[in-house]
């Protein structure tokens, strides 16, 4: 894996989430296609696989209409951060179902929703949740994959495991006959500074380094958005988590 980005900086941040007034905005299908443009440039500055890199398109606040652009467009996974409203979406789009993923936070009277509607959880940061999303999965359905989110820059207002809890909910996870454990999730303080960048999601890179030792199942690195994605990719990530690039400035968030 690369070692440092070197004396390279990203010059170029497009800015494809701000629309210039009386310009048409760009359909979901061409943000797509340049966000996945940005993710091969990044795999192959970085000596990374080529396609080693997954694009989630993170749908919260954006209906299900652009959605099916998205679909349209070649995107068949999905983020959602709040429960409510993906089920809405999930139901509207049953007839051909994405891959729909969980990455908001988790409170505990929305665990069965969240294990009969979706595909992943990145965002399990407790073992009381992680216990009913095991128990409610429905059997016809196949284990639930999860992440656990870590706390990175340990901001107060942030969920999210401090380092030194991981290993620990990460074992006993694997206990649970319902979960299937993937990987990590990080969600670092948002920071223009590719370096700043790199060096935060090394760190998330480390633990997994050392989680994966005893867990060689785990295949997955959560991290890295519309603002950070080539620095994340340079740093290991397997799945970036993308909205703005793709949807647009949109609500709050
Ligand atoms: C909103 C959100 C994203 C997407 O962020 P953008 O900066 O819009 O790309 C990614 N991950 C999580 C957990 C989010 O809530």
């Amino acid at each position: 894996m690369h070692d440092g980005p070197g004396i390279i900086t990203i010059a170029v941040i497009m800015n494809s989430g701000t629309d210039h007034p009386g310009k048409p905005a760009a359909s979901p299908e061409t943000r797509l296609e340049q966000v996945r443009q940005r993710i091969r440039d990044a795999e192959h500055r970085y000596e990374r696989v080529p396609g080693s890199v997954r694009l989630l398109a993170v749908s919260k606040h954006v209906p299900a209409s652009v959605l099916q652009q998205a679909m349209a467009g070649g995107q068949h996974c999905f983020g959602e951060s709040y429960v409510q409203e993906a089920l809405e979406k999930i139901a509207l789009l049953d007839r051909t179902p994405p891959e729909w993923h969980f990455i908001g936070p988790v409170q505990s009277n929305k665990t069965r929703d969240i294990a009969e509607h979706f595909d992943w959880v990145h965002s399990v940061d407790r073992l009381k949740i992680a216990r009913r999303l095991s128990e409610q999965r429905p059997p016809a359905l196949p284990p639930l994959n999860v992440c656990l989110q870590i706390n990175i820059s340990g901001e107060q207002s942030k969920s999210g495991l401090s380092p030194g809890e991981v290993r620990k909910l990460a074992d006993d996870i694997a206990d649970l006959p319902r979960l299937r454990l993937r990987g990590l999730m990080a969600l670092p303080a948002r920071s223009r500074d590719f370096d700043a960048q790199f060096n935060v999601f090394c760190s998330v890179r480390d633990i997994f380094n050392d989680i994966v030792q005893h867990h060689p199942d785990m295949d997955t690195l959560s991290m890295g958005m519309s603002g950070d994605l080539e620095a994340a990719i340079a740093a290991g990530s397997t799945l970036i988590r993308i909205g703005t690039a793709i949807f647009g400035e949109r609500g709050p968030r």
